[in-house]
């Protein structure tokens, strides 16, 4: 077999985080706000599999296999969006403080709007959403008609809100990404049709990636409006008391309950189960507080200026990133939507100088097999050669990261008909493989 190529070579993850154990930090009263300190397990195994490194409070380096992951659950993201007549574009992150004195969220957002000034003593902000850039940005399409409409414009971007209390890893940074949309339409039927579209979308992608999410129904907060739904999560770390009748259908957080009752204030006969959950997303019907503000308008069909209908739509992109390997991991490794999985499998070949070392070969070549006839798997194996290492602790390093399949080529690879130990993470299960037996089983 010809050498596979430096390309198909991919090393594993090498920056692996150095563990911070609480002696090391300065005790500064404040522990949510030190860099780095392990507050979940999702921040512990990120950081133990090198996926994160903390830079300053709520702030993180996103290692290689993050970026692999997110680019991975982008996708997916976009896929759904799209579906439904999402068109993405990309809005600038520093923001005039014009629009938002405007809207008058420049007070409302007190504090967790970090603001700076230009040269010329202009005041800014970095964007924690886009209502207001999004609606003045649609304002000044000039021949925006009734026809175009509905217009779904949506964006993966870095958001900036200075948390009181950045903690838990990417569940709640301080810089983090989301994927936010906008939705234009020319009344309020269309807008609750349009509402309801990227609800079934959120639940779709949720269900895709393997996530048992709730709808329930939700506070608007300050970025105002009537219509609410949260896309939460069910986990004990979660930040956020969910409500859901064991009679009918209603869900809601608890701030949406203005008393302490347990009667559904639906059904008025169920009683009213308490959990805690991770919101992952957030849908708003916005009406036209956004459009009014800022003369958002199309010609309708009689060619008369009318103002849109709005909806906004948030999925926090890197919280579900750590959500997912919140819930899905064990204590000692990370398991992953197979979707987002940094990569699909780790071929392990034999220690150097051990009695099978000739095997290494065999595991290049069979990484060339794997690509060829799974064209679906091209740079999705990683070869881990640290062959100095043992294969006892490449495999441990490999269940932290917690790739689907590993392949360690070892004794059995030499015999006449060559077998493959695999190891299924998800399952946790070991099986003994012929080269076809392989093929099939990935
Ligand atoms: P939370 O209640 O957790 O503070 P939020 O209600 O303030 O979130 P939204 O304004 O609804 O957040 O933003 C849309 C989505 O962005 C949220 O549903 C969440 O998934 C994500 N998100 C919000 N804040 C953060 C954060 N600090 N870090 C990571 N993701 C976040
Ligand atoms: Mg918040
Ligand atoms: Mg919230
Ligand atoms: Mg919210």
């Amino acid at each position: 077999a010809s050498a596979p190529s430096h390309s198909r070579h991919i090393k594993p993850t090498l920056l692996v985080s150095r563990i911070y154990q609480p002696s090391n930090l300065r005790d500064v009263g404040q522990e949510s706000r030190v860099a780095g300190e392990m507050t979940c397990k999702s921040q512990r195994l990120m950081q133990q599999a090198g996926l994160i490194h903390p830079s300053n409070p709520g702030c993180y380096y996103y290692l290689p296999a993050t970026v692999r992951s997110m680019e991975k659950l982008v996708r997916v993201i976009d896929q759904e969006m799209q579906e439904i007549g999402g068109q993405k574009l990309d809005m600038p992150s520093l923001c005039s403080a014009d629009l938002w004195k405007t809207s008058e969220r420049w007070d409302l957002m007190g504090k967790e709007l970090f603001r700076l000034k230009d040269r010329h003593g202009a005041d800014y902000c970095l964007g924690p959403t886009h209502e207001e850039a999004v609606t003045t940005l649609v304002a000044h399409q000039a021949t925006l008609s009734y026809r175009q409409l509905p217009l779904l414009l949506y964006q993966v971007t870095r958001k900036f809100r200075d948390e009181p209390k950045p903690k838990f890893g990417l569940l709640r940074g301080r810089e983090f990404y989301m994927k936010d949309m906008y939705s234009f339409d020319v009344s309020k039927e269309a807008a609750y049709q349009t509402y309801e579209a990227v609800c079934q979308a959120y639940a779709k992608l949720f269900a895709r990636l393997g996530l048992r999410c709730v709808q329930v129904q939700a506070d608007t907060g300050n970025i105002g409006g009537t219509l609410s739904h949260e896309f939460q999560l069910p986990a004990d770390i979660g930040e956020d008391r969910l409500l859901v009748c064991g009679t009918c259908s209603f869900s809601a957080n608890v701030e949406m309950l203005s008393s302490d009752t347990t009667d559904c204030p639906q059904c008025k006969a169920g009683t009213l189960v308490e959990s805690k959950g991770i919101e992952v997303g957030h849908t708003f019907y916005l009406g036209k507080k956004y459009s009014h503000i800022f003369k958002a308008s199309f010609s309708n069909s009689q060619n008369k200026p009318t103002i849109a209908e709005m909806g906004c739509y948030g999925l926090g992109v890197t919280r579900i990133l750590a959500a997912a390997i919140e819930v899905m991991s064990t204590e000692e490794g990370i398991r992953w939507p197979g979707l987002i999985a940094p990569y699909q499998v780790c071929v392990l070949p034999p220690k150097k100088g051990s009695k099978v070392h000739e095997a290494a070969v065999l595991a290049d070549e069979l990484i060339l097999n794997l690509e060829e006839s799974l064209p679906r798997l091209r740079g999705e194996v990683v070869l881990d050669d640290r062959t100095q290492m043992t294969v006892g602790k490449r495999l441990k390093d490999a269940s932290r990261l917690g790739y689907p399949y590993v392949i360690i080529v070892g004794q059995g690879a030499l015999e006449e008909t060559p077998s493959f130990e695999v190891i299924c993470q998800q399952t946790g299960e070991t099986v003994f493989l012929s080269k076809d037996g392989l093929l099939d089983l990935l």
